[in-house]
């Protein structure tokens, strides 16, 4: 498609989009009397108008039933989390039976690296990318730690080459190649936080799997974003939140994924009442038994005011589908590039966009070094509407969200940015 910077050629765009009518399903900040451009979905998604129907929903239960609604609710709470298994199973690409939600992203690894990080003194170093999201370098160095091994030599980073932005995945192969027989485990994330870079995630997990080492994956950036096959792909485990692109509510549930191969194995695993023999769960015996599936990994009762909000989104996953969403994310993305490399000829500005440019290996998100250009150009973003991220020294990640923002939103951000860049100079 050839591509044209003009409002006329964006509202076109807009009014062919399949997607269009989604962007009225969800709560905007306002700016000056307009919707923001909202750029941080990737971060923390906007709020469906659906949610608050079915938060409402379970406090309503809640007065009026109390403790009769574990039963007894519009949907009883103690089997709640089970609708997620299929709806979830479609945007992941797994059985229902591989998937289910619960506690917090961390957590899920934490308890998933239980059963899947096993070191001995032979077999006991993890691979991951460098600059892993910090929250996964803390849990690799205190998993390290608790099983008494030293982090600097267990922890594995794969390197970005010198001068480049993103890892290549040769680089990650033969360094699984070389660890070989004292690689415990490879923990990547399915999409760089910094970058957007999207990991080929089955090629690492044949390889990791060659050596005889569990593959897993943080899928926080993937899951909502790009096309998953976690099932077909023969993942070990993986783990997701879901308030950035599943728009759920901030710091809300995780869901997680167990290859079936595992369900009946007898892998270690910290286990509680959720994840005991659902039809036995009440009859408070002493002996663990756990559901055959992910939901053996559960440890506490659900907290269902978390788990609405992520229904209503899953609602509108579900609705949409992940092909749909991704055609427009690939279109949308496209035009938002041309539309930064528009402004960057228009005002002699260079911006680089340090996430690949093969499709294959981007999704919803664009990271631009902005050269030349400091915090102050973002200052002024946010001052007129644009909600960008910026991370040190000067990246602005933009995710242009298929599901709610608009190829209009692109162009006019294009014209904010030109105005910033030439009001500075
Ligand atoms: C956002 C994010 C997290 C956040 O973890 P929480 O436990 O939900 O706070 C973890 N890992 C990655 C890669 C992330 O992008």
């Amino acid at each position: 498609m050839t591509f044209q910077n003009t409002l006329d050629f964006a509202q076109q765009l807009d009014l062919q989009d399949p997607l269009k009518t989604y962007r009225n399903e969800f709560i905007f900040p306002q700016h000056e009397g307009r919707d923001v451009i909202y750029f941080t979905g990737n971060s923390l998604g906007l709020q469906p108008k659906r949610t608050r129907k079915f938060v409402d929903e379970v406090m309503n239960d809640w007065a009026h039933l109390a403790v009769e609604g574990h039963f007894f609710a519009e949907k009883p709470w103690w089997d709640y989390h089970e609708r997620f298994a299929l709806p979830l199973s479609k945007i992941v690409g797994a059985k229902p039976s591989e998937v289910t939600v619960m506690n917090t992203l961390t957590i899920n690894l934490h308890l998933l690296m239980v059963s899947f990080y096993r070191p001995t003194a032979k077999r006991f170093k993890i691979i991951c990318e460098e600059k892993a999201f910090p929250s996964d370098q803390y849990m690799f160095q205190s998993q390290v730690h608790h099983h008494g091994f030293n982090p600097q030599e267990a922890i594995v980073e794969i390197k970005r080459r010198e001068g480049e932005h993103n890892i290549r995945l040769e680089d990650i192969l033969s360094k699984i190649e070389e660890v070989g027989d004292e690689l415990a485990l490879v923990l990547f994330g399915g999409v760089n936080y910094y970058t957007g870079q999207v990991f080929d995630m089955k090629t690492i997990t044949e390889a990791g799997h060659r050596v005889g080492a569990y593959v897993g994956f943080d899928l926080a950036h993937a899951a909502g974003n790009i096309k998953l096959d976690l099932h077909d792909w023969n993942v070990d485990f993986a783990a997701w939140c879901s308030y950035k692109y599943m728009n759920s509510g901030p710091g809300n549930a995780s869901g997680c994924f167990v290859h079936e191969k595992h369900h009946q194995s007898n892998l270690p695993r910290f286990a509680g009442w959720w994840g005991h023999n659902k039809e036995r769960r009440f009859k408070m015996e002493p002996q663990f038994e756990p559901v055959q599936g992910a939901q053996g990994w559960q440890v506490s009762n659900l907290p269902i005011l978390s788990l609405a909000p992520y229904l209503a989104s899953i609602e509108i996953f579900d609705e949409v589908g992940m092909d749909a969403l991704i055609e427009k994310r690939d279109i949308i993305t496209s035009y938002l590039e041309f539309i930064l490399k528009e402004i960057a000829q228009e005002v002699g500005s260079a911006f680089e966009i340090i996430t690949p440019a093969i499709p294959t290996a981007r999704a919803c998100q664009l990271s631009v070094f902005l050269h030349g250009e400091g915090r102050s150009l973002f200052d002024y973003l946010m001052k007129n509407g644009v909600i960008t991220d910026w991370r040190e020294p000067n990246v602005i990640r933009l995710a242009p969200v298929p599901l709610y923002t608009s190829y209009e939103d692109m162009y006019r951000f294009g014209q904010i940015l030109k105005a910033g860049i030439l009001h500075r100079n």
